[in-house]
Formats: structure tokens, C-alpha cells, sequence
């Protein structure tokens, strides 16, 4: 991050800042205090996480945040939006440059939030009155599954077709622990057993056979290129709507790392995103759009969304503008080009990896050959100041809880400024870890999935190592908070 910044004045006002709240609630400026210190001592590779720059941060705590604005820039449901008007708009100019999308709705809270939107207004858009009253509705906590079929019925019955869990989708596409799996009547596509890459025949097959409302493209946890043009033909000839969510590679996209082919905006009829992982700028989410979904999109408050977030969508405007810059562009290249160099020091070094590569920001990496779970793995890294999240493989034996992946990505390191030297010390800081596991059994003598022993000095050694590294590479250079 190469934002003017006054390390010592930025230091003082800090703790200026930390201190009033601290008179306050001193619990809560001890975590802040405290999240600064782990981020900066530890090797951050979750592929959904970044660091947003200072610019991002401090135009979150202010008195935008105390404004109700219900409704859309210029017609609200509350006097004296105009300040909200002026952070929503620039937001959406932003949002339409760099992505170069006809329309950009900049007010959901965060990604389950903007595919909410997208669902209510892509069902608003292709259904003709849903006759909910007519379906006997009663409260939601009270339906049961009987009712919500009762209730897809009124609906008529929507299809959505997307890619299943553990082929790397997310919860929001249709599946049962998420409120899409109970609108919608689902079914998935998954990956090739052989080489773990999407199978474009296989989705059109499916997708003829199931002829869904919604064919959903994007996800968590695959690690290869998605060619939206082949998605957008498949929904074509079925009649479907072509959804994209893009939330974990936004960054590739805004960064033209993913163009022609691969950019979902020209292809997807409606593509939601976060704004907080490779995109780098403040939690939150976005809805881009063709514009005969405009208008319903931009229903998404009161429809779905609470009142907007004012101080978050100008925290999207100054990461938008931040991504517009020609450093964003090099930046994502440099995400992409460390995960492959991070992909191919652990293959090197025999760790196998789902679709054996990358071509994106993560690396799904399969631990069953050391005889470990992925919880241990991930507990294991965390031990020596690793920070991964566990991930189920496809078809994967040990399930959704303690699975055999872990999931990695570049996004934070590189912004940090880590080079291709440093992810490959960083694969090989990871295989000496995950090589010195041993499972423990449980108390009735059978391995166990979660517990395990680190051999001596590992977490030490790989601590040290990573803090040469991480010294070299300071997270928001001259902050010292007191
Ligand atoms: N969509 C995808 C593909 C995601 O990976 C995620 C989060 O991991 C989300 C949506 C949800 O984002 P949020 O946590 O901001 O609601």
C-alpha cells in the first residue's frame, strides 16, 4: 500500500482513538489492539481474506454510519439523505467504471446479503405475481418443509442449478443450511473425478435435464478459471437467467487478470460479489447488472437489506477508486502469478493439490497422504502461526466438518508485498509442518479426527522463519499502538 501516510501523526490519533474507547469498553480496545498484533505476526493464507488499506479503514468509524437511508440515491424513505446520496453514487460510479458494468447496486451489508437481492430480483424480474397469501403463508420460523414447497409452488416451482458444496460452491447456491435451498428446488453440477475441473458438457446435460429459473456459476473453493461464455450459451438455451457470484475473485476481474471469456460481467445477466477479498476494500457486498434488472435490484431494501450502510458504502467508494489505479491491475497479476508459485512449491515438495495447480488466487491442498484430517492440519498450521481454513476435497470421506483440504490463498500476503521467493519459503514452511503431524487416538482407541501431536520445535522453528519474513514486510509500516 503506497497511500501518503504519516506514521507518526496516524500512531497518535490511533491512540487517541483507542483510548476513548477504551474509557468506554476497554475489552473491546484490547481486541482491536490485539487483532493489529496477530495480523501482523502471522502468515495470513486465507484465500477470503485481505488487508484493506488505511484509507478503506478510517472511512468506516465516522458519523455516516448514524444516517437512515431506506431506499435508492434520490428517493429515499428519510429527510436529509443527501451526504448518503453522494457516498451511494460515487460507490456505484466506481463499481460501473471498473468493472464496466451497465449497473452497480452498492448497498448489501455482504455476499449472502447480495445474493439474496440478486435471487428476489431475478424471481421479481422472470415471475409473473407470485401469489404468496394464496399459498397459506405463515410466519417464516413456523414453515415447514412442506410449506416451503407450498410456498415454491406459488413461486412456480424455481429451479436453481449450481455448483455442488464439495466441488468448491458456496452454501448460497441452493443449498439447505441457507435460505436458497429452501426457495429454491436445486440441483448440481460438480467437477471431473479424474481432473477436478468443471466438465462444460456435464452442466449442459444437467442443465437440459433440470431446466432450472437460475444457473448459478461461481464459488469458494475452486481453484481454476470459470469460462463464463460457455455458461452463459448453457443458460441460453435452457431459457435460464445466468447468475455469477464472483466474490472470491473479484480482484482477478478488476484487475483484467480474468478477461474475454473468463470476465462474468459481459456474460452474466446479474453477478453479485463481496467486497472484501481479493477485492480488498471493506466488508460488505455489490450487485452488478444488466439493466433490464436494474429496477429490481435496486429493490433489495426494504425487500431483503436493512438500512444501508453509509459508512460502508464510502469505505466501498475509496476501495473502488483504489482498485481503479494501475497498481490494482499489478497487484492482481501478482496474486495470481504467487498462488502459482505457492501451488507449485508444495507440489514439489509432494503435496497433493486439488486440479493439481492453480489459475487463480487459492490452492486447495489435500492432506490425506500424511494421515491427517484438515482440521489438524489447520490446527496444526495454526500452532506455528499459519492461518488456513480447513476445506472439504471432492467426494471427500471426512465430510464438511473435519474434511481431508485445506484451503489457501494469496490475496493478503501480496499485499503485503510478498514475492515469489517468499511463497515458495512460505510451501516449504507449510510441508514442514504438516510433515511432523501425528493423529492421537481417542479414548476409545481409534485415531482421532481432530487431535494430534506437533513434533518438538516445529511451530518454533516455522514461527521464526516466517517472522524474517513478515519483518521484512510490515503491516501498515510505523503504526505503533501503545
Ligand atoms: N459467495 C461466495 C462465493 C463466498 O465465498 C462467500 C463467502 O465466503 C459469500 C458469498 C458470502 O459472503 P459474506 O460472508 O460477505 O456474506
Amino acid at each position: 500500500m503506497t497511500q501518503p501516510f504519516d506514521a507518526a501523526a496516524a500512531s497518535a490519533a490511533y491512540n487517541n482513538a483507542l483510548q476513548v474507547i477504551a474509557a468506554v469498553e476497554p475489552t473491546v480496545a484490547g481486541a482491536i489492539k490485539a487483532e493489529l498484533a496477530d495480523q501482523r505476526s502471522s502468515l495470513k493464507l486465507i484465500a477470503s481474506e485481505n488487508y484493506a488499506s488505511p484509507a478503506t479503514l478510517l472511512t468506516m468509524g465516522n458519523w455516516l454510519s448514524d444516517k437512515y437511508a431506506e431506499g435508492t440515491i434520490g428517493h429515499r424513505f428519510y429527510a436529509g439523505c443527501q451526504n448518503i446520496d453522494t457516498v451511494e453514487q460515487t460507490a456505484a460510479k466506481h463499481a460501473t467504471a471498473l468493472f464496466n458494468a451497465p449497473h452497480a447496486y452498492v448497498q448489501p451489508h455482504s455476499g449472502i446479503d447480495a445474493n439474496l437481492v440478486a435471487f428476489w430480483a431475478i424471481l421479481a424480474q422472470r415471475i409473473e405475481s407470485p401469489a404468496l397469501a394464496e399459498a397459506g403463508v405463515k410466519h417464516v420460523n413456523d414453515l415447514t418443509e412442506e410449506d416451503w414447497s407450498k410456498l415454491r409452488r406459488a413461486f412456480g416451482d424455481q429451479k436453481m442449478l449450481g455448483m455442488s458444496l464439495d466441488a468448491g460452491g458456496h452454501l448460497t447456491h441452493g443449498f439447505r443450511p441457507n435460505i436458497s435451498g429452501k426457495m429454491f428446488n436445486q440441483s448440481s453440477y460438480g467437477t471431473d473425478p479424474e481432473t477436478g475441473l468443471l466438465d462444460y458438457d456435464d452442466v449442459a446435460r444437467k442443465a437440459r435435464e433440470f431446466k432450472p429459473l437460475i444457473l448459478i456459476a461461481g464459488y469458494s473453493a475452486y481453484p481454476r478459471k470459470v469460462n463464463f461464455a460457455k455458461m452463459r450459451e448453457i443458460a441460453d438455451e435452457v431459457g435460464a437467467t445466468l447468475m455469477v457470484d464472483m466474490a472470491h475473485f473479484a480482484g482477478l476481474v478488476a484487475g483484467k487478470v480474468f478477461t474475454d471469456d473468463f470476465d462474468p460481467i459481459p456474460h452474466a445477466h446479474v453477478t453479485t460479489t463481496t467486497t472484501h477479498k481479493s477485492l480488498r476494500g471493506p466488508r460488505g457486498g455489490m450487485v452488478l447488472c444488466q439493466p433490464e434488472y436494474a429496477d429490481a435490484v435496486d429493490r433489495g431494501c426494504p425487500m431483503v437489506l436493512g438500512g444501508p450502510l453509509g459508512q460502508t458504502m464510502a469505505a466501498k467508494a475509496v476501495a473502488l477508486a483504489e482498485a481503479r489505479q494501475p497498481s490494482f491491475q499489478e497487484y492482481a497479476q501478482a496474486v495470481a502469478d504467487n498462488a502459482v508459485v505457492l501451488a507449485e512449491g508444495l507440489m514439489k515438495r509432494g503435496v497433493k493439490l486439488v486440479t493439481d495447480g492453480t489459475e487463480n488466487h487459492l490452492v486447495l491442498l489435500d492432506v490425506s497422504s500424511y494421515g491427517i484430517t484438515g482440521r489438524q492440519a489447520e490446527s496444526a498450521l495454526l500452532d506455528a502461526g499459519i492461518v488456513t481454513n480447513r476445506n472439504a476435497v471432492p467426494r471427500d470421506p471426512n465430510g464438511a466438518w473435519y474434511t481431508s483440504g485445506v484451503r489457501i490463498g494469496t490475496p493478503a500476503l501480496t499485499t503485503r508485498g510478498f514475492g515469489a521467493d517468499e511463497f515458495d519459503r512460505v510451501a516449504e514452511l507449510m510441508v514442514d509442518v504438516l510433515s511432523s503431524i501425528t493423529p492421537t487416538t481417542t479414548s476409545a482407541g481409534a485415531p482421532s479426527k481432530a487431535k494430534y501431536v506437533l513434533a518438538d520445535g516445529v511451530a518454533d522453528k516455522v514461527r521464526a522463519a516466517s517472522a524474517e519474513m513478515l519483518d521484512k514486510h510490515p503491516l501498515y509500516p510505523g503504526l505503533e499502538l501503545n
